[in-house]
């Protein structure tokens, strides 16, 4: 049985440090090869994807996050949506008139941001800025921790791109405990480390073929290891009819007839999913008049 999509948590019992294991492939799939990205872009999208699984299990809270890189390289922007019931969903945008890309992740990316955005159900969004200056998204996010939330945390993220249409990427987490971290800082540092030098040895082999409690014995097996029920990781957008009406609120209304005059419909496109929403005028009345708008789905 497989244990891709599916995210794992853990906690060491002793040190004071929790840990997370994705693994993704199917949901994955969805996104990396819903356009025609090179692969670079498919191996950034998807170390972009096992790291936002991997942040949403730290959401203490009903919520999503999204991971946003903006750039002035090659890749523009490159983002990827996770909710706290862990599906993802992300999109890549990058200048197609380039004969190939770089492989390096410096490379692809040109005073490059990424924004973290975190929006709770109810409660106020937070958004975190970090520079994307270091060789990897994982080294930039560990940074970000650092700085952040000062907690000592440590990222791998892997990807397997050598099976066409079958892309699989993995990511491991340790961080010590949000509610210890100043005794962490003083105590529990060597245990930190310890644990992070274990977590180094998982070679990419490993990550992709062994079942995950292989995996967690192989490296931790002299630890005290707790391990929670894993976590399904889905493909899903969360776009709808009702979000592209609302959006065509915002177009003066004989713009938009003159449009259906011309093509016979407004159709939206869903950049995630690829979902068509159509609108014809008696849809344009509605919504100008503040009314609902039928939602019947035109896929
Ligand atoms: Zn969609």
């Amino acid at each position: 049985m497989s244990t891709f999509d599916q995210l794992h948590r853990f906690l060491f019992s002793k040190a004071n440090v929790r840990g997370e294991l994705v693994r993704l492939n199917e949901s994955l799939n969805h996104i990396v090869h819903s356009y025609e990205y090179p692969v670079q872009i498919q191996r950034l999208l998807s170390e972009m994807a096992a790291a936002t699984s991997l942040l949403t299990a730290t959401l203490k809270f009903e919520g999503e996050i999204g991971l946003q890189i903006q750039s002035k390289g090659p890749v523009s922007y490159a983002v990827i949506n996770a909710t706290h019931n862990q599906t993802l969903r992300g999109v890549a945008r990058w200048d197609e008139s380039l004969p190939s890309l770089p492989e390096a992740f410096s490379d692809l990316l040109k005073e490059a941001v990424l924004v973290i955005t975190i929006t709770p159900e109810e409660g106020e969004r937070y958004q975190g800025v970090v520079a994307l200056d270091k060789p990897s998204l994982a080294e930039c996010l560990e940074a970000y921790f650092e700085q952040s939330e000062q907690l000592a945390t440590q990222i791998r993220l892997m990807t397997d791109l050598q099976q066409v249409e079958n892309t699989k990427a993995a990511g491991i987490l340790i961080q010590v405990l949000p509610t210890s971290a100043e005794a962490t800082d003083k105590a529990n540092t060597g245990e930190f480390e310890h644990i992070g030098t274990l977590t180094e040895t998982l070679t990419e082999e490993e990550m992709f073929n062994l079942p995950v409690d292989d995996i967690l014995y192989r490296l931790y097996h002299q630890e005290e290891v707790e391990v929670y029920p894993a976590q399904s990781v889905t493909f899903s957008c969360s776009c709808s009819r009702e979000r592209s009406a609302e959006a065509l609120k915002n177009v003066e209304k004989a713009e938009l007839l003159s449009i259906i005059a011309e093509e016979g419909a407004i159709k939206m496109n869903c950049q995630y999913c690829h979902a068509e929403y159509r609108f014809d005028s008696i849809d344009v009345e509605a919504i100008h008049s503040g009314n609902h708008v039928a939602s019947t789905t035109n896929q």
